[in-house]
């Protein structure tokens, strides 16, 4: 229902969970955090409400990392629970994803995964896309190329939002028939699914077209269609109060 991204250089955690709670008003059933550290994902994800996630972070605090990504979930395929909150990853652990909306298609998609020795963990239609991303980046070492590969293959309506471990300080995002805005502060770049999340630090947003993906590194955001073709972006000044 929510999802926040971050690269810079301030705690990735501190940013993105101060992101959420901007975002909790519009209701949700779990919440999920991951953080690039020590060359690997580190993530937490807690059923029930920020406080819950906030406890379980207060208990087992994650590495401090710089980049990182969260979710509040509003569920839709499989109930509220602490292996179905967002991020999700491959079996590697080396990609975390975040997901509002609904993948039409995932069943299919589950299917074949299965078939080439993916072992799902979670009753999502989001979870595929961890091992499809997984799959790609693989083969092209480029996450921002992996998710066009990706939601090219995507039916329904979606924003995804990812990071990958061997991608240090870059988020990727992208978007069909689901809102993602970015944000463009000095030597730090943001993603959200509403500018709510992060006009406490800059209000120069670029909204996301249909069907386009976006590369945050901390001064650059970089936009493209899903074949890769660079996409016209236009910056606005966010002026409504917060
Ligand atoms: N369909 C996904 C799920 O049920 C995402 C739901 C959402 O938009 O939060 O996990």
């Amino acid at each position: 229902c929510g999802i926040v991204g971050y690269v810079g250089p301030q705690s990735a955690l501190d940013v993105v969970t101060a992101g959420l709670k901007r975002l909790e008003y519009r209701g949700y059933d779990s919440a999920g955090v991951a953080v690039q550290a020590d060359g690997g994902l580190a993530t937490a994800k807690r059923a029930g409400k920020l406080v819950n996630l906030e406890k379980e972070l207060s208990e087992r605090p994650l590495p401090t990392g710089t980049t990182g990504i969260g979710h509040t979930r509003w569920a839709t395929h499989g109930g509220p629970t602490d292996a179905n909150a967002h991020p999700h990853m491959d079996n590697a652990g080396r990609v975390a994803v975040v997901h509002n909306g609904i993948i039409e298609n995932f069943a299919a998609l589950r299917e074949e995964l299965t078939e080439r020795g993916h072992e799902l963990a979670s009753e999502t239609d989001t979870e595929v896309v961890a091992h499809l991303l997984a799959e790609e980046y693989s083969a092209c070492a480029d996450l921002a190329e992996a998710m066009r590969l990706v939601c090219r293959r995507l039916e329904g309506a979606f924003t995804l939002v990812a990071v990958h471990a061997d991608e240090p300080d870059v988020v990727v995002g992208a978007r069909r028939n689901s809102p993602l805005v970015a944000g463009v502060g000095q030597g730090e770049s943001f993603l959200a699914s509403d500018v709510a999340a992060f006009i406490a630090h800059t209000r120069e947003a670029i909204e996301l077209g249909q069907d386009q993906v976006v590369e945050l590194r901390r001064d650059a955001v970089t936009v493209t269609d899903f074949d890769g073709a660079p996409a016209d972006v236009r910056e606005y000044h966010v002026d409504w109060d917060a």
